[in-house]
Formats: C-alpha cells, structure tokens, sequence
C-alpha cells in the first residue's frame, strides 16, 4: 500500500485523537534549532512530517504507536522542539507525536519527583519549589524544553556544576517507556538500565514517565563579576569551584560576546570578561572576595525577581547553549563547537586557543562535574568557513589540544556525542522499536535487516 492510503488509513483509525495535517501545523512542528548549523540547515530545511498527532494520555500514546506498527509509518517525537541537532526532524515524512500535553506532575516526595515526559522543566521545577525543593539540573532552555525531551536529547546544563550530568548514577530514577509495536508493551526501566533510552534521540521506544531526584531548594542570586583577562575570569571561576563555593552555574564569557547581551549594558561592558553565575546567598561575600582578590568585580548580584524586574535575563539564559543564540540574534554568520577539555583543565590551553583563532572564534565556558570529578566544556562560536574547514578545525582542537568535540552538524547520534554506536541502545531498539519506525535516519547502529518482519514473532513467544 502506498504511504499516503497508510496515512489515510491511519488517520482514520485515530478515532477522537487530536491530530493536524495542516501545512502550518507541519512546519511548526518539523524543525528544532538546527539552524544554528548551516551544515544542518543546508540538509534539514525542507523535511516536513505529513501528520501531526497529539495525544491527551498515556492510552492515546499507547493507541497512536499500535497504530504506527500497524501501518508502517515513521515516527517522530517532540516535546519542546528545542534540540540542536535536527533531533525531533522528521527525516523520512510520517507522523509526528507531540508529547507537550503529557504533562502531569505524578508526585513530589522529598528528594523526588515523578512526572510525565511531556511536562515542561519550568513548570516541573515550580512545582518542586513549591515543596521547598528543585531540580538537580536542567538545560538553558528551562523555559521550553519538556523533561523527555532533556532526557532523550539533552546532557546536562544549569546545575551540572553541583550535581553532575544527567546521565551520572542517581539523577533519574527510572522511566517508562511504551514500545512500538501492535500491541504496545510498557517497560520500566531502573538504574544503569536507564542509560539505554537516554540521549537516544527517541529512537527506542516513547518516554511517557520519568522519576527525578530533588534537591532542597536554595534561592540562587543571580550575579556577574567581571575581570580584566578572561584568563583571570577563568581561574576565578576554577579557584571557585575546585574551593567548593556553593553554586549552580559558573559561566565564563570572554569580552566579545559583550555586544550581544544587549539587554546588559554597563553589568556586561566591551572591556570586561565576565563569569555569570547563581551562587547560594550565604556564599555571595565569599563569590565577592575571591572575584575581587583576582582583580575582579561584582557587577550585579539580584534575586530571580529582581533580574526580571530590571529586564535583564536570568544568568541560566547567559550560559550554555544560549550564548549562542545571543550571538546568532545579532550576527548570523557564526557557528558554533561543543568542546569538552582534558582533566585537569589548563587555563593557558584556552589562552593558546585564543590567540590562534583570533577574530575566527569566540570563547565561552562551562564549569561542570562528570562522573564524580570537574569537567570543563566550551560552546565557542565559529565563524562559518564552509564545511571543510569546520572538519580541518575539529581536527585541529582533537589532536593539538587534546579536546573532546561533540560535534553539533550532524544528525546522528553516534557521529555527534556519542562517538560510537551504543551496541545496548540498539539491542532495546530492537525491543521497543523492532520495526524500525522511530526517528529513522538519527542512529548508524540499526540496519534495514533488523527489523522484525510481519511474519516473525517476538523472542520467547511460540508460534
Ligand atoms: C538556546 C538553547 C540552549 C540549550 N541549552 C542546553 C543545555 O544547557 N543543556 C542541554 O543538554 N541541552 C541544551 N539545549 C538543547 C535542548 O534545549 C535540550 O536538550 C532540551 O532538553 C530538549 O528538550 P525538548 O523538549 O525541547 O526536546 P525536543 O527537541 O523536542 O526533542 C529532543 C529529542 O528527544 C526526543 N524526545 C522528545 N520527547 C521524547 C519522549 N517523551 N520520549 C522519547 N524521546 C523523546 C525527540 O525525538 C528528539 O530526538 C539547548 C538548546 C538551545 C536552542
């Protein structure tokens, strides 16, 4: 049968489902960030799913991914649409389900929360602060980004420098996943278990619950200080968290971002480096002493409230991937890399790096934790060059620097972070997507050949 009888067809079966298939709907939902890519935007510009479905329950998920194996159709899902990397565009048409109206608080314990995959982080970590407790960590996107969608495309962010990425022990508890066949199965999976759908892209199997751990709520201060150097702002930043101050974000941003933190003014002027942080109250005279005992200042320091109020935006939208959306904002020809640094992180490197890349690169760091130890990233911008000399530089940062690049131009998951095809992620995929419909073209691990045929029967059934 053809695809657009299936669609029909499909379509028709969906009873009271809430679906669109209108051109605008179809846009709207068929591209995330991946324009900050020319690379990616050159390829992903024209995909466009045929049908957009939005389920109201976990039984109306359950009801779309029967279908789905049923007639054979791609499938795509979205939360936020926030991902960076082409992740939720729907490469081969089909269906996209999106999961945004997924999006119950279950229970809030202390130390933990169970919620839907659709819920949005911003409403999820209101709903903790109302309990006196938060999220351990979530990305730049607060805002928008749904809890599945970080789980399933994200790796960390605000709160990484407490409290680790997500992916380390103990940050997500368990999650459920519902499997792509005629007749959906329900899989919760626990502990490392958790590691086979997480950054997985949605290839293995509908996220719909997840439990988080929570932390006890602090009120973090909003602040800035600033120093003439960056590479005095930088060893501000390490002396600060290697002294174990207590804080959520330690961002380090060099002076040529300046002009475009517009909203910022003299808080963030051309001829200062800037570290942007939330720190706890009772650690903001110790975050003032050592910035000023490296020469630096405090240029602002306000409560959430206050930021808002003096329509400046929270230091969370200073750091991670939203510099670069500030410097896209004002200029469209940057790129950008995502770097991670060999431990331990060596100020004078990036001092190197700056000089050799001059006005071809803008510079900007991450302070975080990775497996229990420090662990240092940039999101730098690039002037875009064309293809070739983005791959001769991502050379050049792996062999003379000793640098981690996960490379941000590219659609699948093994060539991006993961480096290499996560042999566990495709063994579950051929559990909980045994046709081979999720998000097709995102992971090298699946081939044509691993998918179930009609005729086969799941392992351990008889005939
Ligand atoms: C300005 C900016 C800043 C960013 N900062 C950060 C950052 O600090 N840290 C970080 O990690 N990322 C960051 N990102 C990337 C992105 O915002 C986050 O990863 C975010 O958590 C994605 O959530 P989402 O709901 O938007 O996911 P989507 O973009 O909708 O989806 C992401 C992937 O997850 C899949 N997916 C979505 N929901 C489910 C589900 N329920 N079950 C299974 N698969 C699912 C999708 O198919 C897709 O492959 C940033 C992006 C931008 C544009």
């Amino acid at each position: 049968m053809s695809r657009t009888s299936d669609l029909n067809n499909f379509k028709s079966a969906l009873g009271g489902i809430r679906f669109h298939d209108g051109q605008k709907h179809l846009e709207a939902r068929s591209h995330d960030y991946f324009w900050y890519s020319p690379i990616l935007n050159d390829q992903l510009t024209d995909k466009l799913g045929e049908l957009l479905v939005v389920p109201q329950s976990v039984e109306e998920v359950i009801k779309v991914a029967g279908l789905i194996a049923k007639y054979k159709l791609p499938l795509t899902l979205r939360g936020g649409g926030t991902g960076n990397y082409g992740q939720c565009v729907p490469m081969e048409g089909g269906v996209i389900m999106d999961l945004t109206r997924l999006d119950k608080v279950l229970e809030i314990t202390q130390g933990h929360v169970r919620t839907q995959a659709g819920a949005r982080i911003s409403r999820l970590d209101d709903a903790a602060h109302e309990t006196g407790q938060e999220l351990l960590m979530y990305p730049s996107t607060r805002q928008m980004a749904t809890i599945g969608g970080f789980l399933a495309g994200g790796s960390g962010g605000i709160g990484s420098l407490r409290h680790g990425m997500l992916r380390d022990p103990g940050n997500v508890s368990y999650v459920k996943v519902i499997t792509v066949e005629k007749e959906p199965q329900v899989i919760e999976l626990h502990g490392d278990d958790i590691q086979k759908v997480q950054h997985a892209y949605g290839t293995n199997g509908i996220v719909v619950e997840m439990g988080l751990a929570l932390t006890p709520k602090t009120d973090w201060i909003h602040t800035a200080a600033l120093f003439d150097g960056y590479d005095r702002a930088l060893n501000f930043a390490t002396l600060a968290q290697k002294g174990g101050m207590d804080c959520y974000l330690l961002t380090a941003v060099e002076r040529r971002f300046a002009p475009y933190y517009t909203k910022f003014g003299d808080l963030f002027p051309a001829d200062r480096d800037a570290i942007f942080a939330m720190v706890a109250p009772d650690e903001m005279d110790r975050f003032t002493a050592e910035a000023e005992a490296q020469g630096g200042h405090v240029s602002f320091a306000m409560t959430k409230e206050k930021v808002r109020e003096a329509g400046l935006q929270p230091a969370y939208e200073c750091g991670w991937n939203h510099t670069t959306l500030q410097a896209l904002k004002v200029d469209p020809g940057w790129t950008y890399l995502q770097v991670a640094y060999p431990r331990p992180f060596d100020v004078d490197l990036v001092m190197r790096q700056m000089a050799r890349h001059g006005d071809e690169m803008f510079w900007h760091h991450e302070m975080a934790r990775q497996d229990g130890d420090i662990q240092i990233f940039a999101l730098p911008l690039v002037r875009y060059r064309g293809k070739e000399e983005m791959y001769r530089l991502i050379a050049e940062l792996e062999q003379t620097d000793g640098c981690t690049i996960f490379d941000p131009h590219v659609v699948t998951i093994e060539d991006g972070g993961m480096k290499e095809i996560d042999t566990t992620q495709i063994d579950f995929k051929k559990r909980a997507d045994p046709y081979g419909l999720m998000n097709p073209g995102k992971t090298r691990g699946w081939t044509d050949d691993m998918a179930r045929r009609d005729d086969q029967h799941r392992q351990g059934e008889t005939a």
